[in-house]
């Protein structure tokens, strides 16, 4: 299928799930700015590794990208840091929720991968210690999709007005000596990190790289190396969706990263990128019409990695 040809598929895909948008799930109210967004929307967009693109529904609204940032804060750590990243963090699913708790204490404190919540604060730690990793972001992304990027300082300000949980499994990390920065400066770069705007056409265009064996969309410049690029995509398998990361592979067969604004950013390796959004979540935090919009996609373009 040529992009083009994809445009029908994706207008089809939106034209199904209408009827259920604002149906059943629930938007993120564990953040008070994010419990305002209305339910009822949805968007998908697509780019091939050859730079075609087709996009349909509320493509080009910007959303909270929330946990899908962990994904570019992973690039940058790797970027950065190379092999010493995982010095101080696992690379298994963790089988838990998102911002749970329990396996730090009896793993020391090293969080079993770089998607959930102690994982990306212990990579964000590592880059506070290199750069000014806000800036550093905002340049990465604009200049991934070609446009401006920018921050939410009211979403920003909302999670660390109520981030307790961040706040407490960044003090763990810290009691077992696994953060070298201030707990509160690291934690303020995360919360900035999870409260960029971004469409699904800007995530589609900005994870890019990962359908390309790490190779910037536009320029010739490589964001990662091959190597480090197909292991993005394995994490994302097997630790993108949380403790629904064996359901997304049953399901969708796709490398996945998700994040609680009901984004959902999707790999075909070598074909394309796409990402779906829809603000109303199921248990596990991931799009409830995202998950289903992928399941759609997958099965109707016969694309899956298996
Ligand atoms: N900012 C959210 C949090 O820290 C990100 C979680 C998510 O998207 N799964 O709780």
């Amino acid at each position: 299928m040529a992009a083009m040809e994809f445009q029908p598929l994706l207008e089809d895909i939106v034209a199904t799930l209408r009827p259920q948008l604002g149906q059943a799930g629930h938007v993120a109210d564990y953040i008070p700015a994010l419990a305002r967004v209305p339910a009822a929307q949805f968007g998908i967009a697509l780019r091939t590794c050859d730079g075609q693109e087709a996009h349909a529904g509320d493509s080009t609204t910007p959303f909270s990208i929330q946990s899908i940032s962990k994904l570019f804060t992973l690039t940058l750590g790797m970027r950065e840091l190379g092999e010493a990243l995982w010095e101080r963090i696992g690379r298994e699913p963790s089988g838990n929720p998102f911002n749970s708790l329990v396996q730090l204490e009896s793993e020391h404190g090293i969080p079993r991968n770089p998607f959930i919540n102690a994982g990306a604060i212990a990579v964000t730690d590592r880059l506070v210690s290199r750069m000014d990793a806000k800036a550093r972001m905002l340049e990465l992304l604009s200049s991934l999709c070609l446009e401006g990027v920018g921050f939410d300082e009211e979403v920003a300000a909302s999670e660390a007005a109520t981030g307790f949980r961040n706040i407490a499994l960044a003090n763990f990390m810290k009691s077992f000596g696994r953060l070298d920065n201030d707990v509160g400066t690291v934690l303020d770069v995360y919360f900035h990190h999870c409260a960029l705007r971004m469409s699904c056409l800007q995530l589609a265009r900005a994870a890019g790289f990962l359908c390309r064996d790490g190779v910037h969309p536009h320029v010739k410049e490589q964001i990662l190396t091959e190597r480090q690029a197909r292991r993005v995509n394995a994490l994302m398998l097997t630790c993108g969706t949380y403790d629904a990361a064996g359901e997304f592979a049953f399901r969708i067969g796709l490398p996945c990263k998700s994040g609680v604004g009901g984004g959902i950013v999707a790999v075909v390796p070598d074909r394309l990128t796409l990402c779906v959004w829809s603000p109303a979540l199921e248990a596990s935090g991931n799009s409830l019409l995202g998950m289903k919009a992928l399941e759609l996609f997958t099965a109707r373009s016969g694309l899956s990695i298996f």
